[in-house]
């Protein structure tokens, strides 16, 4: 059983009642451009349709991406925004119910475990699996352009030029970046990413591997000073994911679409590693979803800029290692579209309101990456020693169901307005797109 399922998450959380000025948002701020289709840009056009404004997306990859790693919700914020979104039960129908992650030694036997609260959130669901379902409810009012990419922006008065790599230039009353640690609309409209993004050293390689191991919703992890691999089934084990975090000193200034050299700095940082890495390494060039980046946070002062603004990983990347980005995505995507929604369209007003309605939450919620990479990944083997007996006590401790209660207390520390129906019949009247 999933800790979703329990009592204690079903207060309710207060609410504040935003007062409309007017009922429909400005018409000269109705087009919006979202660059990203990952789990941000598409909860936003949902939000944004819903109320009276025109969203489309642009998406670098030629298609959804289905593959990837498992995701979490914790809390009841991340948990009523999926309920507003009328997601939540989908969302649970396709969680992966999964429990502790074993750790083990060499030879494969149990040394010690992590409890899935701390591990898996209240609701897990593979990424692929969360995008699906965002674009099923989206798709059908939001204009999607797969295989193409901003390619520059040039602001004036009245909205924003768009130029694409690929297609014709249109223009837009405001842009969005939802895409993504590396964000193309960020780099454009704020500067270069080395001022944003902060690389904890870690590196990430993930792919979908066969359940060689036969676990059933289960994973297993294993430690080696400055090495992290496990390997956790998903799709009711009809599969498994390979996940990798490690300390490499040879990746920085990789090249982030040369998958072969890639790979090649997963098998370096991982030779002679021992239990069933040498299997999974075998498997990787196979894998259809490699997915591989440092671990880094974004972090910046200001979310917007005139008519753009930054939401999802691309304004705040807390990390993986926090296990909130995706809640953040989903929250952050709410406030912006009930705020630009409150602010009739307004987008001076609703970017500040959306900064500070975010901000502190933002904060609180990057700071739950605090010191995991050094107890996730420990650099020597006393540390890792030293992770393993905690672990292994904490079903013991007075403490027990702290770290968990802890961590969903900030994913809930946030006041969720009630934007209520606004514009809801121009979104009946208008179809997608920009101008
Ligand atoms: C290994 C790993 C494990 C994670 N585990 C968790 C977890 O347990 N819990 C959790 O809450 N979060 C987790 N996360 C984080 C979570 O995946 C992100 O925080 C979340 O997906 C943020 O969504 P996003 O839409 O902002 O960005 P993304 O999901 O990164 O989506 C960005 C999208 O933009 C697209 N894009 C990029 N560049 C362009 C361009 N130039 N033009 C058009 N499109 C572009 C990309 O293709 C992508 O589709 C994890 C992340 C990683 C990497």
């Amino acid at each position: 059983m999933t800790n979703e399922q329990q009592p204690q998450h079903r207060r309710t959380i207060p609410t504040v009642q935003t007062t409309p000025t007017r009922k429909t948002p400005k018409t000269e701020n109705r087009t919006v451009l979202i660059s990203g289709a990952g789990i941000a840009g598409p909860a936003l056009a949902y939000w944004l349709r819903k109320y009276g404004f025109r969203p489309t997306i642009v998406e670098r990859a030629p298609a959804l991406r289905e593959g990837g790693y498992a995701v979490d919700f914790r809390g009841e914020a991340h948990l009523s925004v999926l309920e507003r979104m009328g997601i939540l039960a989908g969302v649970r129908a396709a969680q992966t119910h999964m429990g502790a992650m074993a750790y083990v030694n060499s030879a494969g036997r149990e040394v010690s475990r992590m409890p899935a609260d701390v591990f898996s959130g209240d609701l897990e669901i593979l990424r692929g699996d969360l995008g699906r379902i965002l674009h099923d409810a989206t798709k059908e009012r939001t204009e999607y352009v797969f295989g193409d990419s901003i390619a520059a922006l040039a602001e004036d008065a009245d909205g924003v030029t768009v130029s694409f790599e690929r297609g014709e230039p249109r223009r837009f009353d405001l842009v969005v970046g939802a895409d993504g640690v590396h964000s193309t609309v960020r780099s454009l409209a704020f500067g270069p990413e080395d001022a944003y993004v902060h690389p904890t050293g870690l590196y990430s390689a993930i792919f979908t591997t066969p359940n060689h191991l036969g676990l059933d919703h289960a994973g297993r992890a294993y430690l080696t000073p400055g090495r992290l691999v496990a390997v956790y089934s998903a799709r009711n084990n009809t599969e498994a994911k390979a996940v990798f975090y490690f300390a490499a000193p040879d990746a920085p200034g990789h090249d982030r679409h040369d998958r072969a050299e890639q790979q090649r700095i997963v098998s370096r940082a991982y030779a002679g590693n021992g239990w069933e890495t040498e299997r999974l390494l075998a498997a990787m060039p196979s894998a259809a979803d490699f997915w591989f980046d440092s671990i880094s946070a974004v972090r910046m002062d200001s979310w917007s800029r005139g008519r753009v603004a930054l939401l999802g990983d691309a304004a705040w990347c807390p990390t993986p290692l926090s296990g909130m980005g995706t809640g953040l995505a989903v929250v952050g995507a709410y406030v912006l579209a009930g705020e630009l929604a409150a602010a009739d369209g307004d987008h001076l007003v609703a970017f500040a309101r959306y900064q500070e309605v975010m901000d502190e939450y933002v904060r609180g919620c990057a700071k739950q990456a605090d010191g995991v990479a050094n107890w996730m990944v420990p650099g020597n083997r006393f540390m890792a020693w030293f992770v393993h007996q905690n672990y292994r006590l904490l079903p013991y401790v007075p403490w027990k169901g702290r770290i968990a209660a802890s961590i969903r207390r900030t994913a809930n520390a946030i006041d969720l307005a009630d934007y209520g129906p606004r514009g809801s019949a121009l979104a009946e009247r208008d179809g997608p797109g920009g101008r």
